[in-house]
C-alpha cells in the first residue's frame, strides 16, 4: 500500500459524523452513541466487538481483528498489538452549534477533531484497507475506544493495563505534534488538595485569639511554588485557592489545588515526599495533603528510544521521515511505558489548538498517519 489518497474523502465523511456526534465525558448517554458508532464500524470490519459496560461513564468498546491464517512457521504465535484512542471530547453538548464540523482549505475544524475522533478514523481506515487488500499482519490486533481519558481514565485504566501487558507493541493515536512527531516521552501528572486549618476569630475584638488559615497557606503557597525544577521538568502549579468566610472573620479554613508535573519517576517521589512533610509555619495552625500522582511519567528511556528508532526504520521504508516529540500533557500511553512494553503514542492526526473552539486537523493528515499505522501493523 503506498498511499491512501483514495479514502481521503471516505475518511472526511466519517470524521464528520464521529465529529457531529457530541460526546463529553461527563455524559454517559452522548459518548455511547459515538461508541455504537465505533462498534458497527468495527463489526463491518469484520472484528468481534466487546462491550465494557460502565454505570458512570460510556461503555469501552473492544474491537479483536480475525488473525489471517499465518505465512510461515515464524510469524506463528506472535503477541498483538494494541491500538487504543478515546472517545470522549472535552467539548460540552451544544459546542457544535457555535463551532460546526467545517472543511476550510487544507484544514478541518470542529470539536474532538484532533483530540482524538481523527485519530479513531485513522485507526479504522487502515485497518478497513489492510484487511480488503488482505495485508493484515498474522498477528493479533485489537483496538479499544474508551470513554473516559478527558478526565483521567478511572474506569478504563485496569482494562487498558490488562490488554498492554499481552502485546507487543502498543499505539496511541493522539494528536500528533504540528511538525508530525511522534509522543515519545509524556510527563506524569498529579493533583493534590493543600487543607489548612486554623482558629475562628472577630476579626476587631479576638484578633489576636485567632489563627489565620489563609496566611497560614500564604507560605505554603510558596513552598510549593518553589518545588518547580525547570531542568528536570518538574513543575507545580498552585492554580486554585479558597478560604474564609467573612473580611471580619479571621479565616479558620483555607485550601489549594496543586497540579504536578513530572519527568522522572524518581522525581514524583520526591515531590510526593516533600508535599506529605509539608509543617505549618504559624502556631496553631495545621496541614493536610491528600492527592496523589494520577498518570505516571513516560520518559523517554532507552527502551522508549529503541521504540522510536524501529519505528523510524519502518516509516522511513515508505518515505515517511519520523521525528521524536514529547509532551508535557498526559495520555493513557502513561499508564502503558511503567509496564515495560513498547509504546508509541500521537500517531493520529497532525493540528494544533485542541480543546479549543480553533482546534484543528489538516486534512492530509489523515491519509498520512494512515499510511504511517499501516507500515507499523504491517512491519513491526
Ligand atoms: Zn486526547
Amino acid at each position: 500500500m503506498n498511499n491512501f489518497n483514495a479514502q481521503k474523502p471516505g475518511m472526511i465523511s466519517l470524521l464528520k459524523r464521529l465529529v457531529e456526534i457530541e460526546s463529553p465525558s461527563h455524559d454517559k448517554a452522548a459518548v455511547d452513541r459515538v461508541g455504537a458508532l465505533v462498534a458497527e464500524e468495527c463489526r463491518r470490519l469484520g472484528a468481534q466487538v466487546e462491550i465494557h459496560p460502565q454505570a458512570g461513564t460510556g461503555d469501552h468498546v473492544l474491537a479483536r481483528f480475525p488473525k489471517p491464517r499465518p505465512l510461515s512457521q515464524g510469524k506463528r504465535g506472535k503477541s498483538g498489538i494494541l491500538l487504543l484512542s478515546h472517545m470522549d471530547t472535552v467539548f460540552p453538548l451544544g459546542t457544535l452549534e457555535k463551532m460546526p464540523f467545517c472543511e476550510k482549505g487544507d484544514k478541518i475544524f470542529g470539536p474532538g477533531v484532533l483530540d482524538m475522533k481523527g485519530g479513531i478514523i485513522i485507526a479504522l481506515t487502515t485497518l478497513a484497507a489492510l484487511r480488503e487488500t488482505g495485508s493484515l499482519p498474522p498477528r493479533p490486533i485489537s483496538a479499544l475506544f474508551t470513554s473516559d481519558e478527558e478526565i483521567g481514565s478511572c474506569t478504563s485504566r485496569a482494562l487498558i493495563e490488562g490488554l498492554a501487558k499481552g502485546s507487543a507493541l502498543v499505539l496511541v493515536l493522539e494528536s500528533g505534534l504540528p511538525n508530525g512527531a511522534v509522543k515519545t516521552w509524556r510527563k506524569g501528572v498529579g493533583d493534590f488538595t493543600v487543607r489548612v486549618k486554623g482558629r475562628a476569630a472577630h476579626a476587631g475584638g479576638d484578633h489576636e485569639k485567632g489563627r489565620n488559615a489563609i496566611e497560614e497557606l500564604a507560605h505554603q503557597v510558596l513552598v510549593i511554588q518553589k518545588l518547580t525544577d525547570y531542568e528536570k521538568g518538574t513543575t507545580l502549579n498552585v492554580g486554585m485557592i479558597r478560604g474564609g468566610t467573612a473580611t471580619n472573620v479571621v479565616p479558620a479554613e483555607a485550601m489549594a489545588e496543586v497540579d504536578l508535573r513530572v519527568m522522572q519517576p524518581s522525581e514524583a517521589e520526591r515531590i510526593l515526599a516533600r508535599l506529605h512533610a509539608l509543617k505549618p509555619v504559624l502556631e496553631g495552625t495545621s496541614i493536610e495533603v491528600t492527592g496523589e500522582l494520577n498518570r505516571p511519567p513516560m520518559p523517554f528511556d532507552e527502551r522508549m528510544k529503541a521504540t522510536f528508532e524501529r519505528a523510524k526504520e519502518i516509516a522511513v521504508k515508505r518515505g515517511i521521515s519520523l521525528q521524536a516529540g514529547g509532551s508535557g500533557g498526559a495520555s493513557d500511553a502513561n499508564f502503558v511505558a511503567p509496564l515495560g512494553i513498547p509504546v508509541l503514542d500521537g500517531l493520529g492526526a497532525i493540528g494544533e489548538d485542541y480543546h479549543s473552539e480553533h482546534e484543528y486537523i489538516l486534512t492530509d493528515s489523515l491519509p498520512e498517519r494512515a499510511l504511517l499505522l499501516a507500515a507499523l501493523l504491517c512491519e513491526w
